[in-house]
């Protein structure tokens, strides 16, 4: 089956007023219909930027100078107006951290609902869009007998989850979730993450999913990407991250989540912190923290090669 997203060599830049830092180096990975698929990394790693560029929601001084992104077949960066348009409309919705935050507090929710249904679809009548308000309210597990309430009245998880119920009455084909729950409590992220798995399995839409959790990623995904200063340096089955690392990043990230069950073990962190993405080293871009290094690692990039191990695909010397 083709897949729903291709990235190909995806390269974004941040452009400053005499330099320019390249925050995401010539990546490529695929979601497929119906999957989960995380990107995971130290903050900075270009996770964000990569979801921006997806949604063509890259701003300057952020500028996608190479590679492609493909929806179905077709080319979204080079889409027109009219059709960008109905992509962010109706194929492809964003979940941020803070779109809590981005309710209009003086308009009833059921109002700001409804407006995004009619966004979708212009001539369904007022009856039409009450109803579908009150069906996405029962699917993201709110009374539908809060409709007529402002956004103050509910709690930050609410809110999250009345966000939630906007993006899905697009209909989109896939929901781009970048720390979506991640200002709420533990409990309460649980819950909405659950209930966006239970939705995915009944309507069948993709997700990327960005978070610093990995234990929640791993639960939560498919297959997940792990990103290091700009670029891909593992993708496997969300299984495999903890329990058959082939990069020594991803062990090193793994060792430094606690445990998703048994007993609780210190963690180690990762030593070093990652490379300016002005000042990068030449060769591996983990060589400078990395235990396993051997001499090839500071003279030449690894690239991504499949891990027969997993069935995925890893970036390094010691793999190949
Ligand atoms: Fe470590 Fe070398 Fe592999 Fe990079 S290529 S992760 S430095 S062993
Ligand atoms: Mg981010």
């Amino acid at each position: 089956t083709q897949p729903l997203v291709e990235v190909r060599n995806l390269t974004v830049d941040y452009v400053g007023a005499n330099t320019v830092s390249r925050a995401v180096n010539g990546i490529d990975f695929d979601i497929r219909p119906g999957e989960a698929f995380g990107l995971a990394g130290e903050s900075g790693c270009g996770k964000s930027t990569v979801a921006f560029a997806l949604a063509r929601l890259t701003r300057l001084p952020g500028l996608v100078s190479g590679g492609a992104v493909r929806f179905m077949g077709e080319d979204v960066l080079s889409f027109s107006a009219e059709r960008l348009r109905r992509y962010r409309w109706s194929e492809v919705s964003f979940v941020f951290q803070s779109a809590m935050n981005a309710l209009n507090p003086v308009i009833k929710v059921s109002e700001q609902i409804e407006d995004a249904i009619l966004a979708h679809r212009p001539r369904a009548s007022r009856a039409e869009t009450l109803a579908r308000a009150a069906e996405l309210f029962e699917l993201v597990g709110i009374s539908p007998r809060r409709l007529d309430d402002y956004p103050h009245q509910f709690s930050g998880g609410m809110r999250q989850r009345i966000c939630i119920a906007m993006a899905l009455a697009l209909e989109p084909k896939l929901i781009i979730m970048d720390e979506p729950t991640t200002a709420l409590d533990v409990v309460v992220q649980r819950d909405i993450i659950e209930q966006i798995c239970e939705l995915k399995a009944r309507f069948g839409f993709s997700v990327l999913f960005i978070t610093h959790d990995l234990g929640l990623m791993i639960e939560f995904c498919d297959r997940i990407g792990v990103m290091y200063a700009g670029e891909l340096v593992e993708v496997a089955p969300a299984s495999a991250i903890l329990t058959a690392p082939q990069h020594p990043y991803t062990r090193a990230l793994g060792r430094s989540f606690p445990p998703l069950s048994g007993p609780r073990v210190r963690l180690e962190g990762i030593a070093g912190s990652p490379p300016s993405l002005s000042a990068l080293p030449e060769g591996c871009r983990f060589s400078p923290r990395c235990g396993e290094a051997i001499p090839i690692c500071v003279r030449l990039a690894p690239e991504l090669r499949p891990t027969p191990a997993t069935g995925g695909e890893a970036a390094c010397h010691l793999l190949q």
